[in-house]
């Protein structure tokens, strides 16, 4: 246990302090020497690590630096409603290839399609040591049964994706919920990206097609059970509201995800095209005043949701993922001057932010989710 403990915090340093030495490692962890090289060995036999060459210092001293061996790789799945990415990614987050699809009618095609991709990408992979397949999906995973507990998007709520992907492929298959795994994204990747350290109780936001929310709470991502906990984007703000794809009425989600937004427009504006939420950004942009009126409506309405979540869980931060945050100058002061306007006294109020390289944060934490077990205190 200890041991383990022990191995996991000497990963962890090397991965954010990378390229150290034995001595650093044992100064900065408090470890003793003989420790340090006892778990340094082991992981250089297991590949987690490899050593560079050594560094001539005044006095004779040639200390050799270790990094994270990255020939060590990952390949992360992000499946959305219209589209899925599978990418691979080195120990350290950095993608090596990219590829997207659109996301097939049913699961039993989406796996088809999926195990396809990644049997090629395992073929490119000679001399490299896969860890696994991290897929973030819109919706809620039991977390016993791995299971898809709730997925209002997709309509794939009972299925199974992890059998099928595992026994197709021989990989471990490690499925999380698109906004926890932004969460970890944050906690893995983003130390000091805002600024300060990472919180113990920050909130994610996902808005796209619907709204996902990943809690951290005291360090912890909150599940609950059928790890059902934080469906704040089905909390209905109006039940004479329109219908929500979770079969209720007006859900936070159908006031102030991009879907609200192009149906906002299509009212104002009877006759215009289908648009996508990236034109309605563009005809902002350009000064169309019903696409500006169709935004602030959405930034309002997100904001009014956010109250729901500062109030229940006093988070630290609000961090905002989607496609929005490409127009935050918008959005943000909108947002946080909703937020602001029913603030509890004594209430601390949390700055709501874009978040670190949005595009790459639900893949960032399908990464994450398969390196955790090794590194995660
Ligand atoms: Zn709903």
């Amino acid at each position: 246990m200890v041991r383990q403990i022990n191995r996991r915090a000497v990963l962890n340093l090397i991965r954010t302090r990378q390229p150290i030495s034995r001595a650093d490692l044992a100064r900065m962890s408090g470890m003793q020497r003989s420790t340090i090289s006892l778990i340094v060995e082991e992981l250089l036999q297991e590949g987690w690590l490899v050593e560079g060459d050594a560094v001539p210092l005044p006095r004779g001293r040639r200390p050799t630096f270790l990094r994270l061996n990255e020939s060590r790789v990952v390949i992360g799945i992000d499946i959305r409603p219209t589209q899925i990415t599978i990418a691979l990614a080195d120990v350290n987050g950095r993608f090596l290839s990219q590829e997207v699809f659109p996301t097939p009618g049913s699961v039993q095609l989406a796996v088809k399609e999926m195990v396809i991709r990644v049997q090629r990408i395992v073929a490119l992979c000679s001399g490299k040591t896969i860890e696994g397949i991290g897929v973030s999906i819109p919706g809620r995973v039991h977390p016993t049964t791995g299971s898809l507990t709730f997925v209002p998007n997709l309509k794939w709520a009972g299925e199974d994706l992890v059998t099928p992907l595992h026994a197709a492929t021989g990989l471990a298959v490690v499925l999380e919920n698109a906004a926890n795994a932004c969460v970890l994204a944050s906690l893995w990747f983003d130390q000091g990206a805002y600024g300060s350290a990472t919180p113990d109780d920050f909130v994610v936001v996902t808005v796209s097609e619907g709204i996902g929310c990943g809690i951290l709470v005291n360090g912890r991502l909150a599940k609950g059970m059928n790890g059902m906990a934080g469906e704040f984007g089905h909390i209905s703000l109006n039940p004479e509201g329109p219908k929500c794809g979770c079969g209720n009425t007006g859900c936070w989600e159908v006031y102030g995800s991009n879907r609200a937004a192009l149906r906002y427009y299509a009212e104002a504006n009877p006759q215009a095209a289908t648009l996508s939420f990236q034109d309605l950004l563009r005809l902002a942009a350009q000064g169309d005043e019903l696409a500006v009126a169709a935004l602030d409506q959405m930034a309002h309405k997100l904001g009014v949701g956010m109250r729901m979540l500062i109030t229940a869980l006093a988070p630290e931060r609000i961090v905002v993922i989607g496609d929005l945050t490409k127009s935050w100058s918008r959005f943000g002061s909108a947002i946080e001057a909703e937020v602001a306007g029913q603030a509890l006294p004594g209430a601390h109020r949390p700055p709501v932010v874009p978040a670190h390289q949005d595009g790459l944060a639900r893949l960032r934490g399908t990464v994450a989710l398969v390196l955790q077990k090794h590194f995660s205190a």
